[in-house]
């Protein structure tokens, strides 16, 4: 969104091959630095995403500060009605949304299609929906002639940064409620995904939000993302990506006491005990294990989702017939290029992330796990065309001790390690032992199991046989390194105003 003073720090400058025009740029900051941008799906940079840093950020927010005041006196009503406008118009664009979304990110089109971008579409109407049903807290000291109430304030411009796994869908998550409340923003979106978010910027303006209000700056987390953190006049962060930047957001923070939401990685558990309905447990396990296909609730994911299960415990009485099962489902999920309707799986997002997955997998190796399926182990088979892409088959192991670092560590690709378990008591234990506590999966038919294990699960969200159903309500967000506060109506609501109690005595 354009700024008062006529400057702004987006641009994206298409290559000739891609479908983009250059002319949008008036009233932008000059960008003199560029990041390559690279197709997953083919190793080729397709476009290029400006490098900004302080200048870009100081001019952001020059803007949001003058774009405040105006917007958060507008009522919750007429800042539902932007929020719904906006839906309107990315709902319109869906189609060349979603086209640009897989390109960018090498996820299949099925799936932005589906998830990604209907998604990105709800969250501003859910939260157009949700801020006009907040209400504040009262209470009465009568003995001493007093009444307590709250009242809520937007708290300035927020600062939003998002990671590359679902790249517009979590900025909208971020954009929607800090808006809703009246706050001004800057975002960032990652720098490996930009171009839905630009696409985005286009729309502001016709769905009538005011200049200032919606800044987005392009470019990487040391430099641009740095300064926004850092910067005194963004006194709060809200940030989804990984445990090590978080604690460099963290530090960046302290001196300002900044308020800060940190959604960050996961290790997550599914258990799955002997009385467990294995004919719906094992499709949903490996979707949530490596999925890139759009299931019928309209979710889906490549292992590279944050709520992937990374580490499956079955029980030891039925652990041979689940794994040969699991086997089985695992390898008729097909590897493709985005645009194959018939593929479950598109492509990693850059070389280095594929060379960190096949790394974890080597290592694995050499501690005398087992391979069974996927890299290394069976062959993939691409169009020539597609041969330098960052394509990995999903990959299972096995015979894996829970010290390894494949059983601890966030892999945050298509891999997944199953080991046996005998007792709940034990099964409880290991699925705490890691640093992250983000979600957990419980499979069983005892009900009165499945509620002891949950509440013991070091976990922000447990699913019992199911995966992946959110209720948007709802806190979602993890515990230990996987993270810090929640987000949901409610939470997201009060992250983003500032409570103050006011006492009236008679
Ligand atoms: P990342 O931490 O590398 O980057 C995330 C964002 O932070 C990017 O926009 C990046 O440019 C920016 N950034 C990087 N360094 C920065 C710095 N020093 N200062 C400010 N900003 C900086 O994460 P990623 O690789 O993009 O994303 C993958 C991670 O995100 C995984 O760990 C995954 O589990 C996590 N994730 C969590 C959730 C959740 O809801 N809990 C959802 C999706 C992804």
């Amino acid at each position: 969104s354009r700024g008062k003073a006529g400057v702004f720090s987006l641009w994206l400058e298409q290559r000739p091959f891609w479908c983009w025009k250059t002319s949008w740029v008036e009233n932008f900051l000059p960008c003199n630095s560029y990041i390559d941008s690279y197709d997953p799906s083919t190793g080729e940079v397709y476009c290029r995403v400006p490098d900004s840093g302080k200048e870009e950020v100081e001019a952001a927010v020059e803007a949001a500060r003058a774009a405040f005041p105006g917007w958060s006196a507008r009522s919750p009503q007429e800042r539902s009605q932007v929020l719904h406008r906006l839906a309107d118009l990315l709902e319109q664009s869906l189609e060349e949304l979603a086209q640009a979304e897989s390109k960018d990110q090498g996820k299949t089109i099925t799936l932005a299609r589906t998830m990604d971008i209907p998604r990105s579409v709800q969250n501003f109407r859910f939260f157009a929906s949700s801020i006009l049903h907040h209400t504040s807290e009262c209470t009465q000291m009568d003995h001493v002639g007093c009444l307590h109430y709250t009242v809520r304030a937007p708290v300035g411009i927020a600062g939003l940064i998002s990671p590359w796994n679902l790249p517009l869908y979590l900025l909208t998550w971020k954009i929607a409620p800090a808006i809703a409340a009246g706050n001004t923003v800057i975002a960032k979106p990652s720098e490996l995904t930009s171009v839905t978010a630009w696409m985005m910027c286009k729309l502001l303006e016709k769905a009538g939000v005011p200049p200032g209000v919606v800044n987005i700056v392009f470019g990487t987390g040391p430099r641009v993302g740095e300064a926004l953190v850092s910067h005194p006049e963004v006194p709060l962060i809200s940030f989804t990506g990984s445990q090590p930047t978080a604690e460099r957001i963290t530090q960046l923070s302290a001196p300002h006491c900044k308020r800060l939401s940190l959604e960050l990685g996961g290790k997550n558990p599914a258990i799955i005990f002997e009385d467990a309905n294995l004919e719906e447990c094992i499709p949903t396990t490996v979707r949530s294990s490596f999925a890139n296909q759009a299931c019928p609730l309209g979710f889906g994911l490549l292992g590279e989702i944050c709520l992937c299960t990374s580490r499956i415990f079955v029980q030891k009485s039925i652990y041979s017939e689940f794994l040969k099962r699991f086997l089985e489902a695992t390898r008729l999920w097909k590897v493709g290029i985005p645009s194959d309707p018939s593929a479950s799986m598109g492509a990693l997002i850059s070389k280095a992330h594929l060379e960190k997955v096949r790394s974890y997998i080597k290592k694995a190796r050499a501690e005398g796990a087992q391979i069974l399926c996927g890299e290394g182990v069976d062959k993939l088979s691409l169009p020539p065309r597609n041969q330098g892409g960052y394509f990995m088959l999903p990959t299972v192991i096995t015979d894996i001790k829970d010290e390894s670092c494949c059983m601890k560590e966030e892999i945050f690709g298509p891999v997944t390690c199953v080991v046996p378990f005998d007792s709940e008591e034990e099964v409880i234990k290991r699925a705490n032992s890691v640093k992250y506590g983000l979600a957990a999966t419980v499979w069983s038919s005892n009900v009165g199991r499945i509620h002891r294990v949950a509440k013991k699960l070091q976990s922000g969200l447990v699913w019992t046989n199911c995966w992946l159903i959110r209720e948007l309500n709802l806190p979602f967000g993890g515990m230990k390194s996987s993270g810090v506060g929640r987000e949901g109506a409610k939470d997201s609501y009060e992250f983003f105003t500032e409570v103050k109690t006011i006492t009236i005595k008679h």
